[in-house]
């Protein structure tokens, strides 16, 4: 469109460039330029731009030419030689053809025709419109002193617009984020580049809220700031979720107390100091007797006030000489931080045990509890947390295994007369050999309309003396032996083999999940194996899934990454196992992308509507899907469990509620109908 305005014959003037040289498609009025446009059409193009733009926007244009830049947009102004300024818009794209790259693009007048503008100035009202019902919107100057402000903003803040232009974002600044952090952001914006991150911030009324926040720097010619752009959402809630999660990736959400985490962290610092500073130290670990048989028989309302109580007297007792966690139902730890004899250990225990001998009331019943426990010291039961923790527990088994109700010290004894852990370490390989194991596959149910939507592998092992063995009791063993490569292997191969008979038998396979335990996952040359198996069987991948938990991440973050990708590459979709007992950490769940949540069986068995535990549940399922991932339940075993997960979305059920895990004959019917029934 040409429109002869004011002597001025240029409205819009497509241009070219190709093999350094610039060509325009129309002709522009000897009016305009300095010299005819004739003898510039052709030229090359530095030299034909050197005299009309800043050095600045000629070098962009080099950008484009070099193919740096795919694309730019700018304004920039112009003197006419009647010394009239006119203001520009110039665009170019860069496109590569086949004999070379081409820019085309096109300068036009702001100048625009009243059609033009009404179009444009609605778009524009329609997007502030669209934009303003969720994005936090503020302008500021070069100086930060912020020029516009959008009534979400107002909203937000609680501040009227009045009181926020002409202000600086320092009204809204909640004192959280350090100098630096502002200062890396202003250097940031200040050279042009946009800035993005999470910032908080504090409402007129004290309040404070979260804001994901980017901010976009608007350019001059000369690639100055001019104003700045910063558009934020309101992320309150999910922060607010985050930091549940991250205090309950800490502390017990029954007894307040530290959870096994924390324990973890806290005694491998305490052993570190001990050791610099020659300290003696002493854990105990308690296990108070028959307490399942109280939560069984009360309900499990009674059993959390008594942990609650437990707690109390632990504290009471203990004071300020170290700390306490809850690391099992009714399993605590306690860490005397500093000691000068093992004596010094008896007398806590004693006192302990004086102090049980009161009854609990609780629940309106008069209850006697009484406590098994392990005492260790640094160094004498170990140099580091894991042996001397495992050596206090070996003690408490020992008081256990005979009167309860007692404590006793660790000593080196304990360690080789523990017959059943050695004899089934002694026997795994014969187990092995002799084919002692077998997989049962417990169906994963969806809660929506009954079906089964996958199931998991868990390994049994008919042992000729002790008979079936749960996993739970063999595998911590094989994984103590370095026996654990092997019986993994073992499982994956006798899935994929189940899975392709099945294929062959004419069903199509239901997906299949396997547990992988760290020590497997880590060791090299996993996912060759993995996969050759997969080859092998000629299994589809999106048959089988894994299950892994939070331990791997403790120490090999880049490397379990690295391998988690090569496994999502392939099709296979990864679960996390266990979710809730303790490692539980969002930064990983965030980094690792994975696709399903497993939310674990204590944080799922007896919730109802009233506990404290559906709370954390349900945040849980909250947290899952905002990352995209699906949710499963395990452990369900009641109607009320089922139905209180299923209001708040959770995507997959396993548990008893539905079935056992079922053995490879009670799996044709569910191969055939995809259901239970
Ligand atoms: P897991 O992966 O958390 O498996 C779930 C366990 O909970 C299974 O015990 C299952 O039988 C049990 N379970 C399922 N639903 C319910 C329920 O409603 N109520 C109750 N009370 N329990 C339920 P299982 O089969 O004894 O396995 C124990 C653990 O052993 C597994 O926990 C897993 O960590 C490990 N495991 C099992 N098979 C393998 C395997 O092939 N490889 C590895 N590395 N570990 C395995
Ligand atoms: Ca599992
Ligand atoms: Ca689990």
């Amino acid at each position: 469109m040409r429109v002869m305005q004011g002597g001025i014959a240029l409205n819009q003037v497509e241009f070219k460039i190709k093999n350094e040289k610039i060509y325009f498609k129309e002709q522009l009025s000897d009016d305009v330029l300095n010299e005819p446009i004739a003898s510039i059409s052709g030229k090359n193009y530095e030299y034909a731009l050197s005299s009309y733009v800043s050095p600045y926007v000629a070098k962009k244009f080099s950008q484009l030419v070099t193919g740096k830049q795919e694309q730019l947009h700018f304004h920039t102004t112009f003197e006419t030689k009647e010394g009239e300024t006119l203001v520009f818009r110039i665009s170019g794209q860069r496109f590569e053809s086949e004999d070379g790259a081409e820019i085309s693009g096109e300068i036009s007048d702001m100048k625009q025709s009243d059609e033009q503008l009404t179009l444009a100035l609605k778009e524009l009202s329609d997007m502030k419109y669209a934009l303003d019902q969720s994005v936090i919107l503020a302008i500021t100057n070069r100086q930060g002193k912020i020029t516009h402000a959008n009534d979400h903003f107002c909203d937000v803040s609680g501040y009227s617009r009045d009181e926020l232009i002409g202000n600086t974002h320092q009204l809204i600044n909640s004192g959280y984020h350090s100098r630096a952090f502002f200062k890396n952001m202003w250097r940031t914006i200040g050279q042009g580049n946009v800035w993005k991150g999470e910032i908080r911030n504090r409402a007129k009324d004290g309040s404070l809220y979260w804001v994901d926040t980017t901010i976009v720097p608007m350019i001059n010619e000369k690639g100055e700031p001019t104003q700045y752009i910063a558009i934020r959402f309101d992320i309150t809630d999910k922060k607010e979720n985050e930091e549940k999660i991250r205090h309950m990736a800490y502390f017990d959400y029954v007894t307040g107390l530290a959870n096994r985490r924390k324990f973890d962290e806290y005694l491998k610092r305490r052993t570190e100091i001990a050791g610099k500073n020659k300290e003696k130290f002493g854990i105990m670990f308690i296990d108070l007797d028959g307490f399942n048989y109280l939560n069984d028989t009360l309900g499990y309302l009674i059993g959390d006030q008594l942990l609650i109580e437990a707690a109390r007297r632990f504290k009471k007792i203990v004071g300020d000489r170290g700390m306490i966690a809850r690391i099992g139902e009714d399993e605590f730890v306690i860490v005397i931080d500093s000691i000068t004899d093992a004596e010094e250990m008896q007398v806590f225990a004693a006192s302990m045990m004086a102090d049980f001998k009161d009854p609990f009331f609780v629940g309106g019943y008069e209850l006697n509890l009484t406590g098994s426990i392990g005492i260790a010291t640094y160094p004498e039961a170990g140099r580091d947390a894991a042996t001397i923790t495992k050596h206090a527990a070996l003690a408490m088994y020992r008081v256990k295994g005979s009167s309860k109700n007692d404590y006793r010290f660790f000593d080196s004894d304990m360690k080789f007369s523990n017959h059943r852990s050695f004899q089934i370490k002694n026997d795994l390989r014969k187990g092995l050999d002799q084919d002692q194991f077998y997989i049962v596959y417990q169906p994963k149910v969806s809660p929506k309309d009954d079906s089964v939507t996958s199931v998991e592998a868990l390994i049994r092992w008919k042992h000729q003396e002790f008979g079936e063995l749960s996993p739970f009791e063999f595998i911590p063993l094989a994984e103590e032996i370095g026996m654990i490569n092997e019986i993994g292997d073992w499982v994956i191969q006798a899935v994929c083999k189940q899975l392709q008979s099945w294929a062959l038998e004419g069903y199509h396979p239901i997906p299949v999940s396997v547990n992988v335990s760290a020590r497997q996952f880590l060791q090299a040359n996993f996912v060759e194996t993995f996969f050759s198996h997969l080859d092998t069987y000629q299994i589809d991948p999106s048959w089988i899934q894994m299950e892994i938990t939070e331990s791997l991440f403790i120490d090999n973050v880049k490397y379990v990454q690295q391998i988690l990708e090569k496994i999502k590459a392939k099709g296979i979709k990864i679960a996390l196992d266990d979710f809730g007992t303790g490692y539980s950490s969002l930064a990983y769940l965030r980094k690792l992308d994975l696709d399903i949540l497993k939310i674990d069986r204590s944080l799922i068995s007896g919730i109802n509507d009233t506990s404290n535990q559906k709370e954390i549940a349900i945040t849980i399922i909250r947290l899952g899907k905002s990352l995209g991932m699906e949710v499963v339940a395990e452990g369900v075993e009641t109607e009320e469990e089922l139905d209180i997960l299923r209001n708040h979305g959770i995507d997959e059920i396993q548990g008893y509620y539905y079935s056992k895990p079922l053995g490879v004959s009670d799996m044709h019917p569910i191969l055939k109908t995809k259901r239970l029934d």
